[in-house]
């Protein structure tokens, strides 16, 4: 059988390009996105390799919250990772692993916390709030919600250079960034710069409110941003009592999940080397 537009030549049929797979098509092909018992093992192998050790939070459901940390103390800016708060953002969580994953060498000398899938239950269920219908993401000023209190004192007393929560963002057309530091202090237009080899950046606004090349920056009012959503959420928990600069970064849902997962990564990389540059 021959392809091709009416007149043109043929291609051999040795050549046909959908016959070859790419790295992305087989990704796509045998990823299991919602199977959190499969990352927590995964993770299980990263701490081995990397010397960290892996708390379980709550493990009153089928699959536990988990979090690690270095077992020796390590000194140097401290990095907070967490991903998968909302069940239905899997790029957020593969992304964290996959990261990890790549860099268990850097992992043993980097004073970190990584809080890998927040929310299990929303990731089996694909469902964006916890088993109660609760947005974990609105309750860092609720101890009593689901594993808000075990994260908060699993982080109590340690100051990090950075806090990163990763998200996805079903309405968005591109990669943007939630970006809380100091005034005169910006990581967001760099770190951009990195994960647009995977994605665009998001055009247009989020919510009502202007983004500046993909990036809404905020220094201030953060009460009246916790009022007006409803709820603590974790980067202004964190900004305000444990970080420097607070980077909530978010992929659009719509995307490859390939695509998604490696913008994960090429963020992360942009992070570590910018903490690693600061540390110097
Ligand atoms: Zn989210």
């Amino acid at each position: 059988m021959r392809f091709g537009p009416p007149g043109s030549t043929p291609a051999p049929e040795c050549e046909t390009p959908w016959s070859v797979e790419s790295t992305e098509d087989n990704y796509l092909r045998n990823h299991r996105s919602h199977d959190v018992g499969r990352i927590l093992k995964r993770w299980r192998a990263v701490a081995r390799e990397a010397g960290l050790q892996v708390v379980t939070l709550i493990d009153e459901a089928d699959d536990p919250v988990i979090a690690l940390r270095n077992r020796k103390p390590v000194t140097g800016p401290g990095l907070y990772l967490s991903a998968g708060i909302h069940g239905d953002e899997p790029a957020a969580v593969w992304g964290l692993l996959e990261w990890a994953e790549e860099n268990t060498d850097m992992l043993q000398s980097q004073s970190v916390v990584i809080f890998p899938c927040v929310n299990p239950w929303g990731l089996v269920n694909n469902k964006r709030e916890d088993q109660e219908g609760r947005d974990l993401n609105r309750a860092f000023d609720q101890p009593e919600t689901g594993p808000i209190g075990a994260m908060l004192e699993f982080i109590r007393g340690r100051e990090f250079a950075v806090a990163v929560s990763l998200h996805e963002d079903y309405d968005a057309n591109g990669a943007y960034l939630y970006e809380l530091t100091q005034r005169g202090e910006s990581w967001g237009d760099h770190l951009l710069e990195e994960v647009e080899q995977e994605l665009p950046r998001h055009q247009g606004s989020v919510e009502g409110r202007r983004l500046k090349n993909g990036v809404l920056r905020r220094t201030q009012g953060f009460a009246k941003i916790v009022r007006q959503i409803a709820g603590m959420p974790e980067s202004i928990c964190l900004y305000l009592h444990h970080a420097r600069i607070a980077l909530t970064f978010e992929t659009p849902s719509e995307f490859s999940l390939y695509r998604r997962v490696r913008a994960h990564v090429r963020f992360l990389d942009g992070v570590l080397r910018r903490v690693g540059q600061e540390g110097k």
